[in-house]
């Protein structure tokens, strides 16, 4: 339970109206799912993002960084603590020679169009893929041809203890849907992006392509997170679920999409309970049929 001096000192490192109790998750992520936060904050600033986070830090309370809420799963119990969530403000894009420099809030979609205008190529990968840069960042994001791995430069963040810290593209250690930055509380700040001069028409051309295979293969008219699950090594997730006979198996409100079966999207009141009973039956199918693991690659929390 948050005190109110714990509330009031948020409260004076933001604003009053950026200050929600018991607010419900649900309309901040794109599962559509989600019971109350204690205490959520709008994150204006980088440097209310900077306060504040330091603030939990030292006061030992739990937080949860939230950009988009596009690989979130959050519970129906709720959140216990504090949602910093990262609204349309934080969102500067600057482009400096083959560099650009963007703000933790910023849409992915958005810094990509940015590169194509300048004609930057190397951030076509995430022309439609519909998270902040800070997500993308934690998460690794990719598609296509590419991942952040490849783009990113450095990152600003404050560390799990605290201090403002710059990490390198080696620093941050990137794997498959991972990096250093993933579940052990840094605090994204800002990004640099390093690109190569490209031509403005097939840099234009390549994104269309790939967000026209995205509307064609993917269920992106349903609420879902994406990818439920990791790409096994030598496998792909939807055709092992395809061929266990899962296609539209269905819980409650959670489906496995008849569009893709990577994906699992709520077709209307899904609770979290269904989706994560769905994860565990998925799971364990594929498990019995192909004895493959069945890793999620969305943020179950
Ligand atoms: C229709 C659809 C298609 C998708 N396609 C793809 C795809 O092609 N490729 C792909 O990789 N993903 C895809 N995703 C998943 C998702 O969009 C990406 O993982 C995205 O990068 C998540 O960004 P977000 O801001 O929404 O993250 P959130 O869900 O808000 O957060 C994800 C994780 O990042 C952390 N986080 C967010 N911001 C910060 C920050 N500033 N500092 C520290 N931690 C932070 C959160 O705490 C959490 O751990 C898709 C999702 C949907 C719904």
């Amino acid at each position: 339970m948050l005190s109110k001096e714990i509330l009031g000192s948020i409260t004076a490192y933001t604003c009053p109206e950026n200050v929600k109790t018991n607010e419900v998750l649900k309309g901040y992520t794109s599962f559509k799912i989600g019971g109350p936060a204690e205490c959520l904050v709008e994150i204006d600033t980088v440097q209310q993002l900077t306060d504040v986070s330091q603030y939990l830090k030292r006061e030992k309370v739990p937080y949860y960084v939230l950009g988009n809420g596009s690989n979130t799963l959050f519970s129906d119990e709720g959140y216990e603590g504090v949602v910093l969530h990262l609204g349309r403000k934080i969102d500067e894009i600057r482009v400096e020679g083959n560099l650009i420099y963007a703000e933790a809030g910023a849409m992915l979609v958005s810094v990509s169009r940015t590169a194509q205008k300048n004609g930057l190529t190397g951030l076509e990968f995430a022309a439609g893929i519909p998270g902040t840069v800070g997500g993308g960042v934690v998460m690794n994001a990719g598609a296509y041809d590419g991942e952040m791995k490849t783009v990113v430069k450095k990152v600003r963040a404050v560390s799990p203890k605290g201090e403002i810290c710059e990490l390198n593209n080696e620093e941050l250690k990137f794997g498959y849907r991972y990096s250093i930055l993933r579940g052990t509380g840094y605090v994204v700040t800002d990004v640099v992006f390093e690109l190569k001069p490209g031509d403005k028409e097939e840099i234009l051309a390549k994104m269309n392509d790939f967000n026209a295979r995205r509307r064609e293969k993917q269920p992106i008219e349903l609420p879902s997170a994406g990818s439920t699950f990791k790409r096994p090594e030598g496998y792909y997730a939807g055709q092992l679920i395809m061929e266990a006979g899962l296609r539209g198996f269905t819980i409650g409100g959670a489906k496995v999409s008849e569009k893709h079966c990577g994906f699992i999207v709520n077709t209307g009141n899904a609770t979290s309970s269904d989706v994560r009973d769905l994860i565990g039956e998925v799971q364990k199918r594929v498990k019995e049929k192909f004895g493959v693991d069945l890793e999620p690659e969305i943020e179950i929390l």
